[in-house]
């Protein structure tokens, strides 16, 4: 199999943003784009509500969806397909914050499974892209322990304020990561570009809406209700300290390579930042590539693409091994291995 171009997959979101998307993929905006502020990459996840919005389609017509329900084994090679069937255990997306987003948490995959039929929960990661002004940050967790009484009547009452304030603001720069638990309430600031890996799914619970073109009353607890929907928050309270453990890296790998977010990501995906000088080596491997600067090329046992900034490729495993050449920064998106992630058996 050949690695696989993929083209930008945008549809309307609720907040604005996209512009930066296109300026990392050299597009022109589409008229109207202003809330196109994400675009997912060799998706394979259906935005939450919908049957079409998030999935990638192929040059030949069908959705990413179709093409490895037929060849779960040659896109994601035995060992993962016999862990998570036709799943790529990962979504990626490009995601452009044109405005601060709501604060909203994600489930676990325990609550996912006990109360949504989902064997996926979604924690994510962020690797960050591009910042816009010079106060480029996220909120992320609470800065002491949240009573649960306080925290729905923050959001019942949709006291912005009060809940923003109850969060750290931690400041961002191109190149920083950050893994976010499943639970941990967050917001991305205004102006932030990233390249996101998140387990496959689309469930948020929203604690914010007020401003958004979102009724959160209505849509923002995954059809659970609010008082359900809100067990799924992380209430503790995170230190700085705490709070740089989700920023750390894997340690030293192989020349050229890095290998992104901390060993607890491990069983939600893994990523590299590739950096080749000139050429770096990759193992054959089910992997989606984001170019964020440069220009090069990527040859593998299967067939061979020019990379340029703003590219994003989908690698199948039957593409073999293969090798990233020229001057160019990449960052190379992985799913868990088949040992890591979640335990299959018996889910719907
Ligand atoms: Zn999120």
């Amino acid at each position: 199999m050949k690695p696989i171009r993929l083209a930008a997959n945008r549809f309307p979101r609720f907040y604005r943003g996209g512009p930066a998307i296109d300026a990392l993929r050299g597009t022109t905006p589409p008229a109207g784009a202003a809330f196109l502020p994400e675009d997912w990459v060799g998706s394979t996840t259906a935005a939450f509500g919908s049957d079409g919005d998030g999935l990638t389609r192929l040059e030949d017509g069908r959705t990413l969806r179709e093409a490895v329900a037929a060849d779960p084994e040659g896109f994601f090679g035995r060992g993962h397909a016999e862990a998570y069937g036709d799943s790529p255990a990962l979504l990626v997306k490009l995601l452009h914050a044109g405005e601060r987003l709501p604060v909203h948490c994600h489930p676990d995959r325990d609550f996912a499974r006990r109360h949504l039929g989902c064997p996926w929960g979604k924690t994510e990661a962020w690797v960050i892209a591009a910042t816009e002004g010079p106060d480029a940050a996220v909120h992320l967790g609470f800065r002491e322990a949240m009573d649960p009484e306080r925290l729905a009547g923050l959001v019942a009452g949709q006291d912005v304020e009060a809940l923003l304030a109850s969060l750290n603001a931690v400041p961002v720069a191109t190149g920083d990561t950050v893994l976010v638990p499943a639970g941990l309430p967050h917001a991305i600031g205004q102006g932030v570009l990233l390249v996101e890996l998140q387990e496959p799914t689309d469930l948020s619970v929203l604690l914010e809406w007020e401003g958004f073109a979102v009724d959160g009353r209505r849509d923002g607890h995954l059809g659970l209700g609010f008082e359900l929907a809100l067990g799924c928050v992380d209430r503790s309270g995170w230190s700085p300290t705490r709070l740089a453990g989700l920023r750390g890296g894997h340690g030293p790998d192989r020349p050229g390579v890095e290998r992104l977010f901390p060993a607890e990501a491990d069983p939600y995906f893994r990523a590299e930042r590739l950096s080749p000088e000139p050429a770096v080596r990759l193992e054959a491997a089910f992997s989606i590539l984001v170019v964020t600067g440069g220009s090069g090329r990527l040859e593998t046992a299967g067939g061979s693409l020019e990379l340029g900034r703003g590219d994003t490729v989908l690698v199948p495993f039957a593409a073999g091994p293969g090798e990233v050449r020229g001057r160019l920064a990449a960052v190379r998106c992985l799913p868990p291995t088949p040992e890591a992630g979640p335990d299959l058996r018996g889910a719907a």
